[in-house]
């Protein structure tokens, strides 16, 4: 089994690019893809990491982009992480969350809570700084029990502390992934919330239109019906499949790297066409 689908340290997970690259390793999977929210900056130590352990790991990123509806996430894999004018693109993203934290702690200390953005940072460690970690503060300062509840009554779309984020357009999210050599894959399209599989398919069309090249299909969230539509989806349109856990550490309880919720199996098979895609690029 593989995981093209884990978060580090470098964005909202828990763990270092090297632990997470021997917890891997300590759970029997073949590789991994490193995939942080708009940043590749766990990248380069992951790879470190799985040299000295003899370890697969695929260079990746998921890039949030704007939908039409629901939530839009591309993963790219196989990317040239220290391509230069994909750098610069992606620090546009940094700074637009530079822009926006301050923002959601104003909000916060609006509601009346005590809360410094150097708890944030410092919850944030050296990554970049995400609402998670905003969460992480609010259960330790015993305002919510859960960040779950930090995310229903303060952090998610709509609730009193949300700021907008801004996102690339998809079509910049895809070229940027394609420019640096790297398979743009529509992350969990569950989260897209079509109820109609037609809609998500003539959704799709647009993004393959823009340079899709993969569905991930094999997700935690997806039930055996949808995984047999999405699977279903990508073969008629020739994309190719991935499959990840979306790991994030032991932070979300339930959730393992490999298995997901228990019932993930993503086979070794997916990673030769995936590499022999990024290769014929
Ligand atoms: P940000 O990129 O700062 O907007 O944070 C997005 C991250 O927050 C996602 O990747 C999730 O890990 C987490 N997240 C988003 N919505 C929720 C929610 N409703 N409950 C718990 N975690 C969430
Ligand atoms: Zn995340
Ligand atoms: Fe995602
Ligand atoms: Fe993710």
């Amino acid at each position: 089994m593989i995981d093209l689908h884990v978060h580090t340290n470098a964005s909202d997970g828990t763990m270092s690019p090297t632990e997470l690259v021997r917890y891997a390793k300590k759970k029997k999977l073949k590789a991994i893809a490193v995939t942080d929210h708009d940043t590749v900056e766990g990248v380069q130590e992951a790879l470190d990491a799985g040299a000295l352990e003899n370890f697969e790991v695929i260079p990746g990123i998921e890039i949030s982009a704007e939908a039409p509806q629901g939530t839009l996430h591309i993963l790219g894999y196989c990317i040239d992480y220290t391509d230069k004018a994909f750098l610069d693109t992606i620090s546009i993203l940094q700074k637009a969350r530079e822009e926006r934290n301050p923002r959601i702690i104003t909000k916060l200390q609006e509601l009346g809570l005590s809360i410094e953005f150097q708890e944030v940072v410092e919850q944030a460690e050296t990554g970049q700084v995400g609402r998670p970690h905003f969460a992480q503060v609010l259960v330790q300062k015993g305002y919510v029990k859960t960040p779950r509840e930090a995310f229903d009554r303060y952090l998610k779309r709509g609730a009193p502390a949300y700021v907008e984020k801004f996102r690339f357009q998809p079509a910049e999210a895809i070229a940027a992934i394609r420019k640096a050599g790297g398979i743009p894959v529509l992350a969990h399209p569950v989260t897209l919330e079509y109820k109609k599989s037609a809609e998500l398919e003539d959704f799709v069309k647009e993004l393959i239109h823009l340079g899709l090249m993969g569905i991930e299909v094999l997700y935690p969230e997806h039930n055996r019906s949808l995984t047999k539509q999405y699977t279903a989806l990508a073969e008629k349109h020739r994309m190719l499949i991935t499959g990840g856990s979306d790991f994030h550490g032991f932070n979300i309880k339930g959730l393992d790297i490999g298995t997901g919720k228990g019932g993930l199996r993503v086979l070794d098979a997916l990673l030769k066409p995936l590499k022999a895609a990024a290769e014929s690029l």
